[in-house]
């Protein structure tokens, strides 16, 4: 049995949201191809999945929602056609192409996959490159969002008779539809660590926002100022999930690893390096096997550098997830084949050269001091996970 198990991605039906859009059809082939050229990955490890069926869908999702992406897929259905803008269908960010449902099935059937396998002792820990559509709402699709496969893997295994679990996402824009889902259920604690609503699209998850009801304290929102470097962001995330996961005892994690933190990434404003997606990686990892006998769930999600950094980024969470050691050049026939598809040189290393995140000192300086003071009314906002004793 593998202890870690890595859904094939291509062999998804490809998630294709036109030409030009940031989600574009061959996202993830750069980050197989690294996979496969550095030997990272074992032939037993792979595995394919079967698409969610209409059920599996209908934990999380409006019948309606689901019915119309599926007449859509006929093409000349007029009334789905009309009803789709009430559905968020048909704007840019999420336009409506062939096979938008049959591809949002499959990614959310592979998330729910890795869980079972999780939960059924058939991997210690597995991921889902394509999965983490954190976005998607219950009858909205949103922020390139369709279904949303967290959610829909999380209520699976709350079907299952776990009793809490801890979803964690590292992407740049807040998980709010993960967390508008479980807000009001106390089984499941959503950690969103994210750029502030002040200045980055979804405008939603203020450190103030904590949940409602029964679930009143299980959202922990952490909005980072823009301009947030490697140190600061890093400081933050250990000082919020370290205690967090171990006061909650989660039974199950649930990652999400968007790299849309990368200093360069066209969609967002945060300075960090791949060193803060290797120190996410390896510290899910540490509080997986601490709390939760090693059972991890992980996923992608945003990344808009689908050769710069995102094949290196998620080979790192591979690596972390998988127990490989992470190589410290890229592989040069990698680098070889993709370089014509970029206009800069490609990087050597995968951790980037600390001069490359270097950005204006007073800028960080300002964003550190504000991250601190933001952790302290953090911890006032969440005495029992994150206050002292
Ligand atoms: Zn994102």
């Amino acid at each position: 049995m593998p202890s870690a198990i890595l859904v094939d991605s291509p062999a998804l039906p490809v998630y294709d949201l036109g030409e030009g859009h940031p989600f574009a059809a061959d996202r993830l082939r750069p980050l197989f191809a690294l996979l496969r050229a550095h030997g990272l990955v074992a032939a037993t490890e792979l595995v394919r999945t079967p698409s969610a069926d209409d059920d599996e869908l209908r934990t999380v999702h409006e019948r309606a929602y689901v019915e119309v992406l599926q007449r859509l897929e006929g093409g000349d259905d007029w009334d789905a056609i009309e009803a789709a803008p009430r559905f968020g269908l048909g704007s840019s960010d999420n336009p409506i192409v062939p096979g938008l449902h049959f591809a949002s099935a499959a990614i959310a059937g592979a998330t729910l996959a890795c869980v079972r396998d999780v939960l059924e002792g058939r991997a210690r820990a597995a991921l889902n490159a394509s999965g983490g559509l954190h976005h998607a709402m219950p009858a909205l699709a949103s922020g390139f969002c369709v279904y949303n496969d967290l959610a829909i893997g999380i209520k699976e295994a709350l079907a299952r008779g776990v009793e809490r679990v801890a979803y964690v996402d590292f992407d740049v824009h807040h998980g709010d539809g993960v967390e508008f889902v479980f807000r009001a259920d106390p089984r499941v604690l959503t950690i969103s660590f994210h750029e502030t609503p002040r200045a980055r699209w979804p405008y939603t998850g203020r450190v103030e926002d904590r949940g409602s009801d029964a679930g009143l304290g299980s959202a922990i929102n952490v909005p980072f100022e823009s301009g947030t470097c490697d140190a600061s962001w890093q400081s933050i995330v250990a000082a919020v999930l370290e205690p967090a996961i171990a006061r909650f005892r989660p039974q199950l994690l649930v990652t999400q690893h968007g790299c849309d933190t990368h200093f360069t990434d066209p969609l967002a404003d945060l300075s960090l390096s791949t060193a803060s997606a290797d120190f996410a990686a390896r510290l899910t990892r540490r509080l997986a096997d601490t709390h939760c006998e090693g059972r991890w769930v992980a996923t992608g999600g945003g990344g808009y550098q689908p050769i710069r950094v995102l094949p290196r980024a998620w080979t790192m969470l591979w690596c972390a997830l998988a127990d490989r050691a992470l190589p410290t050049t890229v592989d040069p026939d990698w680098r070889r084949e993709f370089a014509p598809r970029e206009r800069e040189p490609l990087p050597e290393r995968f951790l980037d050269d600390p001069m490359d995140a270097a950005h204006g000192e007073p800028r960080e300086r300002e964003a550190a001091a504000r991250n601190a003071a933001m952790l302290e009314a953090l911890r006032r906002i969440h005495p029992e996970l994150l206050g002292d004793s």
